[in-house]
């Protein structure tokens, strides 16, 4: 290293030295007021419940996957470009939109399919296991339809359910949709 850069580092480290302190000895006569010392409690407390509210969050979407006898859908659809031209399936749940093609979409996720993926990786959950109901389209609108059918048969079990959806005009219109 050369002599003159050195001398201009140290220079500059004692220049940031003393800035440091000299912002320092202003916060803590800053917090000699009350209102300014109660700001420094909030902006810390609010950190904190931001905090909590994630884990809760992650938390909340975990149980409500966990506890769920999914009713599937097929959301998306790869044709393998191999010598026996295969395809590839991915399903997700109408009921609590756990969904396997969400990591396959690296961008524009919402927090819920964020924190879906999160979940997916720290679990190792690659398939999930549960009503396939044969139907082809895109898994946002079949949770409308879902939510809009349970309405209708607030009674139905989820086998009921999963047969309810695959025969209704609204999910076969989905499906066409999607061909
Ligand atoms: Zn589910």
């Amino acid at each position: 290293m050369e002599k003159e850069k050195n001398n201009n580092l140290e220079e500059e480290y004692q220049k940031s030295l003393s800035d440091y302190f000299e912002a320092d000895d202003a916060v803590k006569k800053m917090e000699q007021y009350k209102v300014i010392k109660k700001y420094f409690e909030l902006v810390k407390k609010r950190k904190e419940l931001d905090e909590k509210e994630t884990k809760l969050y992650k938390k909340r979407l975990r149980i409500r996957y966990a506890n769920c006898n999914h009713i599937l859908v097929e959301s998306k659809t790869d044709v393998i470009y191999d010598f026996e031209g295969r395809t590839y399936r991915y399903y997700g749940c109408i009921k609590c939109g756990l969904d396997e093609a969400v990591r396959e979409r690296d961008y524009g996720c919402n927090r819920e399919e964020v924190t879906m993926l999160e979940l997916m990786k720290e679990y190792g959950i690659y398939r999930i296991d549960g009503i396939r109901t044969g139907i082809r389209c895109d898994l946002s609108e079949a949770r409308d339809l879902y939510e809009d059918l349970k309405e209708k048969y607030p009674d139905a079990d989820d086998e009921e359910m999963a047969e309810i959806f695959k025969n209704s005009k609204k999910a076969k219109k989905l499906m066409n949709k999607m061909n």
